[in-house]
């Protein structure tokens, strides 16, 4: 099973735009892979999918997932875009580079307190023209939906047509993203003539994840396992979250079920015990990894997502439990931008 046979069997063709620069380039970390086998001889290769270059101002994941997810706003007469997150939020910027983009009203709702002076991507989300509503975290994880259904109201009445994103675009639309991505990699070990075995990354709302784990599922079998980090909550909440998210997609996309995805039994691998304080709170051991691979292979990055993740990761390559594997990408899932808010703390 190809994804462009998913595709091939809708016949009006499934809405998408054009936002990420694809493929992202996968390369290998030789570095990083002999200084884990100096400490570990049987330590897998390690790859980098670099989805933190996807393009549109180096939007990382959410770019993927915003092809769809906002194709479809648009097939529905949207001009407005409401979407939510914490005020660092990497979505919440992709989606205002991508609004300004297209010519759309960019509203964002944000937990926390909006500082004196923004930054990472707050300031983006302020150059980008987006309109900012920060709300206090207690009132946003209470209420989130009042405050949407408000503004929903509010641009109604101005004579807007404003649409809701969910956090993360991780939804039945977004899946899409993750699918299509799943298929590019194979794609790309497959031309690199590299047997893939596994896949790391962070998750933080789901929809990467379930992308990730229903393509290669349906494209490599079992072939490929997708190990997921969280970054928040745990890892019953992510098995939830994710199912749910493919759940969509297939009332959806394939409401007959003419794929076989057993839903119930898809392999869902998040590995917890790396969230440490709390979601945006890095550890000592997190900031090392982000010095520690930037200085070793160039690569950068992130305390919220991609650095906590990764620091699982390590700790866990360390300990010998990839060694049976014998390739495995690390996919970047982006979020520069929200290292320079820590720059007082990382070193
Ligand atoms: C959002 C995000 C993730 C998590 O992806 P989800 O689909 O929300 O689980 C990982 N890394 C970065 C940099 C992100 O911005």
């Amino acid at each position: 099973m190809h994804f462009q046979q998913i595709l091939d069997r809708h016949a009006g063709g499934i809405s998408k735009l054009s936002l990420a620069q694809l493929p992202t380039p996968l390369q290998p970390l030789s570095r990083l892979t002999a200084q884990l086998r100096s400490n570990n001889p049987n330590s897998p290769k390690i790859w980098v999918k670099r989805d933190d270059l996807s393009g549109q101002l180096l939007s990382g994941n959410k770019v993927r997932k915003l092809e769809y997810t906002l194709a479809y706003a648009l097939d529905q007469g949207a001009n407005a875009i409401i979407t939510a997150g914490g005020v660092q939020s990497n979505h919440c910027r992709a989606t205002a580079a991508a609004c300004a983009q297209l010519g759309l009203r960019c509203d964002l709702i944000l937990r926390g307190e909006s500082p004196a002076i923004a930054d990472g991507n707050l300031l983006l989300d302020k150059l980008l023209g987006a309109h900012l509503h920060t709300i206090p975290p207690r009132q946003y994880y209470d209420q989130l939906d009042n405050y949407v259904a408000e503004l929903q109201s509010e641009l109604t009445q101005q004579g807007l047509s404003p649409w809701y994103i969910p956090v993360g675009a991780s939804d039945g639309y977004g899946v899409w993203g993750y699918l299509q991505a799943a298929d590019e990699l194979l794609d790309q070990a497959s031309i690199q003539d590299i047997q893939l075995d596994a896949c790391v990354m962070a998750t933080g709302s789901g929809g990467t994840a379930a992308g990730l784990s229903l393509g290669m599922q349906l494209f490599a079998g079992n072939n490929v396992q997708v190990f997921a980090y969280n970054v928040c909550d745990d890892a019953r909440y992510f098995e939830q979250k994710s199912r749910q998210d493919i759940q969509a997609w297939q009332a959806l996309f394939d409401p007959e079920h003419h794929l076989e995805i057993d839903l119930a039994n898809l392999p869902l691998h998040i590995v917890d015990g790396f969230v440490g304080e709390g979601y945006g709170k890095a550890s000592r051991s997190v900031y090392r990894r982000i010095k520690q691979l930037a200085g070793l292979e160039g690569v950068v990055l992130d305390p919220v997502y991609t650095a906590k993740a990764f620091d699982g990761f390590s700790q866990h390559l360390l300990a010998g439990q990839y060694d049976h594997f014998e390739n495995v990408v690390f996919m970047h899932t982006g979020g520069l931008f929200g290292v320079f808010p820590h720059r007082e703390l990382l070193f």
